[in-house]
């Protein structure tokens, strides 16, 4: 166990917002628990910000906007305070992704080797971004010059989840700011360690204002946030029924927003597939981050032709999977990020059997582990894609298997869902792969790849998965008001109203 988790089980840390350039300390303030899912041991406590905090915060980050130095700074200035972020994370990793695994029970191996390092990166990406990116200028019309140009929108709303607590906020916070916008940060109220850790790391590199913080559930900090009138703008990363309420409040506002909603995306593979490759992503996108991720290829669809071999490697191999305590060396699957969440893996397990499913792994909370949240990764082969574990978002480590015969068939069922965020497809047919992808109803599609995120492109789904881009240009759409400025090159000549007594 390590020493940072031993200190915080003896002391668990005391969270509360941080508006213009202070932690807030509320006297009165409820108070939630932060539980460390592998000890189920209390390791924070929130310190919930109340509507009236919520309103100072946005205040702040109003006042910041409309008055600070921060719309005014120059490129050099803010890639300087971008690039004092990253390195500033970079400095504190190990200490951020042991907090990050203690706080989501996601193994300590990818905290700090992907998430850690790409919240860092989300800075520096940025900060070179705004270097090299400008407006449009437009001259075919003789006479005219038509500019556009990208104004910073004002304050920014950003909420998170608590899947990758800190990689995906990072991810709002470095656009927001690179593009000249205030903003107020609302991690879950289940994982508000590494977010709030941030704002202690990097202390005086923003002017006051700039970045601000609020810590709390979502039906009381986060309702007070997206329906404050003194937002601009919410980008929210989390599920699609909140994401649709949060909709709902900013309509009435006339709002924009952002949505990197949820998804159920299908992994197929074609019997000319590179066939260990194939299994070895199949694993990745089905287990990695203990299965919670929006991007899971966990619907996975698979050519009746090496159907058989297919199945029996896949599930060896889950079968074989560490389980164990997410700060150990070599763990590969750590608990549940809470108990509603592995009971909703346990009701899908149950729902799976009872609409005629087989259970290839899996299925149970893990024996051997008596305390925290652990569920076995589990895989089942559904006979058709109209079962619930192949429409719902599971969000775990729960693999659903269907088998296919034809190229249209699959594409037909891949599209056969309410989400569109990615596709995976494995073949080595290159045309094949062209039709497949272009057909997919996603987002992203990744080809003979895992999980890939290049923030040069957008990132973000069709349908129910969500609206706007993330990643370069997306993000600029997302944080920026498009501003179009048409000038007359030379005198213009034009019809002239109210001459008849002339
Ligand atoms: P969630 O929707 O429960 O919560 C997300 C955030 O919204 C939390 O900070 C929460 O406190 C806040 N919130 C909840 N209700 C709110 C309300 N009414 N008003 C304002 N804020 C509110 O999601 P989660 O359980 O934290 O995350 C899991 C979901 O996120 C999954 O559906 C997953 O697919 C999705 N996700 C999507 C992406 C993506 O990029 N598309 C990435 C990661 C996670």
């Amino acid at each position: 166990m390590s020493s940072l988790r031993e200190e915080l089980n003896q002391q668990p840390k005391r969270l509360s917002g941080y508006v213009s350039g202070g932690f807030t300390s509320p006297a009165d303030a409820e108070e939630i628990a932060v539980i460390d899912p592998t000890t189920e041991i209390r390791v924070a406590t929130l310190l919930e910000s109340s509507a009236d905090e919520v309103d100072a915060a946005v205040e702040a980050a109003r006042h910041a906007f409309d008055k600070g130095p921060w719309g005014a700074a120059t490129v050099a200035e803010r890639q300087a305070a971008l690039t004092r972020i990253h390195d500033a994370i970079l400095a504190n990793a190990d200490e951020l992704a042991m907090l990050e695994t203690i706080n989501t029970g996601i193994p300590l191996s990818q905290t700090r080797n992907m998430h850690i390092p790409r919240a860092a990166y989300n800075f520096r990406f940025f900060g070179e971004y705004i270097n090299q990116s400008g407006g449009e200028v437009f001259t075919q019309e003789p006479g005219l010059m038509s500019l556009v140009t990208y104004e910073p929108i004002g304050v920014c709303a950003l909420i998170g989840p608590w899947n990758m607590p800190l990689g995906l906020t990072a991810m709002k916070i470095a656009g927001a700011l690179a593009f000249g916008n205030t903003c107020v940060v609302k991690p879950s109220e289940l994982t508000p360690l590494t977010v709030t850790r941030l704002f202690e790391i990097i202390e005086g590199v923003l002017p006051e204002g700039v970045m601000n913080l609020v810590n709390g559930r979502g039906h009381v900090t986060g309702t007070s946030l997206v329906s404050h009138p003194g937002i601009d703008m919410v980008s929210f990363t989390g599920g699609t029924v909140t994401g649709a309420a949060i909709l709902g409040s900013l309509a009435k506002g006339i709002k924009g927003s952002a949505m990197e909603l949820g998804g159920k995306s299908a992994n197929i593979v074609f019997a000319d597939a590179d066939f260990d490759k194939a299994v070895d992503a199949a694993l990745l996108s089905s287990f990695m981050n203990n299965g919670q991720m929006c991007l899971a290829g966990s619907r996975i669809f698979i050519d009746r032709k090496i159907s058989d071999r297919f199945i029996d490697s896949f599930t060896r191999r889950i079968k074989a999977l560490k389980i164990d305590d997410p700060a150990a060396d070599g763990t590969e699957i750590g608990p549940m990020i809470n108990q509603a969440q592995r009971e909703r893996m346990e009701r899908y397990a149950g729902s799976g059997l009872g609409e005629g499913a087989t259970l290839l792994a899996g299925g149970h909370r893990c024996a051997s582990l008596n305390t925290g949240y652990f569920f076995e990764p589990t895989a089942m082969l559904a006979p058709t894609n109209e079962l619930a574990i192949c429409q719902e978002e599971i969000f775990g480590p729960f693999a659903a298997l269907q088998i296919f015969d034809e190229e249209d068939e699959v594409v037909a069922r891949a599209n056969d869902s309410e989400f569109g965020l990615v596709g995976y497809v494995w073949t080595e047919d290159l045309n094949r792969s062209m039709r497949v992808a272009s057909a997919l109803r996603t987002g992203t599609v990744l080809v003979n790849t895992p999980i890939v995120r290049d923030l040069r492109t957008g990132f973000g789904g069709y349908k129910q998965s969500g609206l706007g881009r993330e990643g370069a240009k997306g993000s600029q759409a997302m944080f920026t008001e498009m501003k179009t400025t048409i000038i007359a090159r030379e005198p213009r000549k034009m019809p002239r109203m109210g001459m008849a007594g002339e």
